[in-house]
């Protein structure tokens, strides 16, 4: 289970964190470590003396240019945030988080990330809204926002508090596995098909967009779809723009022809 829980760090500019991450993971048994552009050069030796001998994380890290491309095979995505921001989205504690672990990673494909912002501005809302759900540690909301390495620390902790919690079950308790969910890959171009239809029916003005596209996000990401269900609304999304196309292509017949001077 934890082999399958991916750490992200989204434009951190202090090596030192960089390294604090790699040192509570490896203490907690986690390994997939990705960069997104990162601020600073990732490995120095501050890296190497905060990671205190688990710099092996760090140098096997992936790297990526957006937080799409380093979760794309992942079918949940957990956004880490020190406060709310202004359209709400599903929130939950660490511990419902390491609760949920277990059924999340129970499907052969699925994959869990966890994704950390910036020190000085945390993440984007674009970014919180391409997350399933945002993850809050309770702190003193006069002074709520932890070192980054201290936050991967928490959470990496309550994962494997849950991983040990697993191994304690008697064996043949495990949940049922899930049908394969859709993941973070799936789910973007299913928002991209969305957005397109939507504005080819004249449903959206992207010139107006009135958080039309972060409300439906929000209402898909909550209701968790399985791929087939993905599937299944995406051949719907299809048929409506074949409608739309041959709505379109119909009347230009029509005022073609009654263009057409008759003989
Ligand atoms: N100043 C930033 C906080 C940056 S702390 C802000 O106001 O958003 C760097 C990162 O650590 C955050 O983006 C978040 O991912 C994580 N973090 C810090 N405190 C946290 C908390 N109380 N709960 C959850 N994540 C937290």
């Amino acid at each position: 289970m934890l082999d399958r829980i991916r750490i992200v760090l989204i434009g951190t500019s202090h090596p030192g964190n960089i390294g604090g991450t790699a040192r509570a993971m490896h203490n907690m048994g986690l390994a997939d470590l990705a960069l997104v552009a990162p601020r600073c050069e990732p490995l120095t030796s501050e890296t190497i003396s905060r990671a205190s001998g688990a710099d092996t994380i760090v140098h096997g890290a992936r790297r990526a240019e957006t937080l799409e491309q380093a979760v794309a095979d992942c079918t949940l995505v957990v956004g880490a945030s020190a406060r709310s921001r202004t359209l709400p989205w599903p929130m939950i504690t660490p511990r419902t988080l390491g609760a949920r672990l277990p059924k999340e990673l129970s499907g052969a494909e699925s994959r869990v990330a966890l994704v950390f912002g910036r020190e000085d501005s945390g993440l984007s809302n674009a970014e919180l809204q391409r997350c399933h759900a945002h993850v809050h540690i309770p702190t003193n909301p006069d002074f709520s926002s932890l070192n980054l390495a201290a936050a991967v620390q928490v959470l990496a902790y309550e994962c494997r508090l849950a991983w040990l919690a697993q191994q304690e079950e008697p064996e043949g308790s495990e949940a049922e596995p899930n049908q394969p969910m859709a993941s973070h890959e799936e789910l973007e171009h299913y928002f991209g098909h969305l957005e397109r239809t939507l504005i080819a029916i004249g449903f959206h003005d992207p010139a107006l967009p009135r958080q039309l596209m972060a409300r439906l996000r929000r209402f898909t990401l909550r209701a968790r779809p399985e791929r087939m269900e993905l599937n299944i609304l995406r051949g719907i999304l299809t048929a409506t723009e074949k409608q739309v196309a041959s709505a379109q292509d119909g009347p230009r017949h029509e005022s073609d022809d009654s263009d057409t001077p008759s003989p």
